[in-house]
């Protein structure tokens, strides 16, 4: 083959359909019924990211009980509100509530402790929480926050029928308001009309993923798989991605990350790299000695 056209070949690589999992029913916190759309029996296969959760949920018995205090270190917690709110509080003396379209990115770092307890509006509550990892290097960094509200977030629509809520990484040269995570993660809220189509660039050798959260379309351009609401959908490498919505329209979050390739050592909501690390995280906590920075 002629030596330019194979790298021209690669450079335009759109990531194939690797896998579609579907988000299943678990229990977490104090009782909350939620969707996980993948969590610790997918590792390392969403590397750097943990976790996310889906918590729509039409019933409040399903959700009031929340996440009552607990601790997290060596990760990342990211909110994402559709609907309602959750009301948050924490070890650093930070509180509030994050309401509808607002993002919270929370890294927990060398350790937080808090409480999130999701509270109906006008009836309805739902929303998404993503794990993102850390990498041994920065396990231990000072938590922090990015609250960002609503009309912080950018709509970027590209082509005409796309609607592309930018939360972190960027599009059409307009970048979201998320910025300096280790990851160097995407996070996206695309929207098409019926029969559109999306596509985007993505780096080389970064994992990449979509999570179905409304009408029906593919990520395959050969029509292999229509997917709709709770699908679950992983890529394989390649350098751009691709989606065509049904007569229905389409919805659904998107996620790229550099992964970390480190061991992952996972009890609950820490997340470090060996069990000797979790050990002393978990007798720190009982001990009182778990929150290395406050305010
Ligand atoms: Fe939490």
């Amino acid at each position: 083959m002629n030596h330019n056209f194979f790298v021209l070949f690669i450079m335009t690589q759109v990531r194939a359909v690797e896998r579609v999992l579907r988000a299943y029913p678990t229990v977490e916190g104090a009782g909350v019924r939620l969707h996980r759309a993948f969590g610790s029996y997918e590792v390392p296969q969403f590397d750097p990211f943990l976790m996310l959760d889906d918590f729509r949920a039409p019933r409040p018995e399903d959700y009031l009980a929340g996440f009552p205090t607990h601790p997290h270190r060596g990760i990342e917690t990211v909110t994402y509100m559709l609907k309602g709110s959750v009301k948050h509080k924490d070890s650093m003396g930070n509180a509030g509530s994050i309401n509808a379209g607002d993002v919270q990115w929370m890294t927990a770092g060398s350790g937080i402790i808090h409480s999130e307890m999701p509270k109906p509006v006008k009836g309805q509550m739902g929303g998404f929480q993503l794990w993102v990892n850390l990498p041994r290097s920065h396990k231990m960094m000072d938590p922090r926050y990015q609250e960002i509200t609503h009309n912080q977030i950018p709509a970027v629509s590209p082509i005409k029928g796309t609607t592309i809520r930018v939360i972190c990484g960027t599009v059409q040269a307009v970048k979201g308001p998320v910025r300096d995570i280790v990851a160097d993660p995407e996070y996206f809220d695309v929207s098409l009309d019926p029969d559109a189509v999306f596509s985007h660039p993505v780096k080389e050798g970064y994992t990449a993923f979509a999570y179905v959260i409304g009408g029906e379309g593919t990520f395959d351009q050969n029509e292999g798989y229509p997917v709709n609401n709770r699908d679950l959908v992983l890529f394989g490498n390649g350098s751009s991605i691709w989606a065509r919505s049904s007569g229905r329209g389409f919805r659904f979050l998107f996620f790229s990350g550099k992964p970390i390739h480190e061991p992952v050592a996972w009890r609950g909501p820490i997340v470090m790299n060996t069990s000797d690390e979790l050990r002393q995280a978990f007798l720190e906590y009982e001990e009182g000695t778990f929150i290395k920075k406050k305010a």
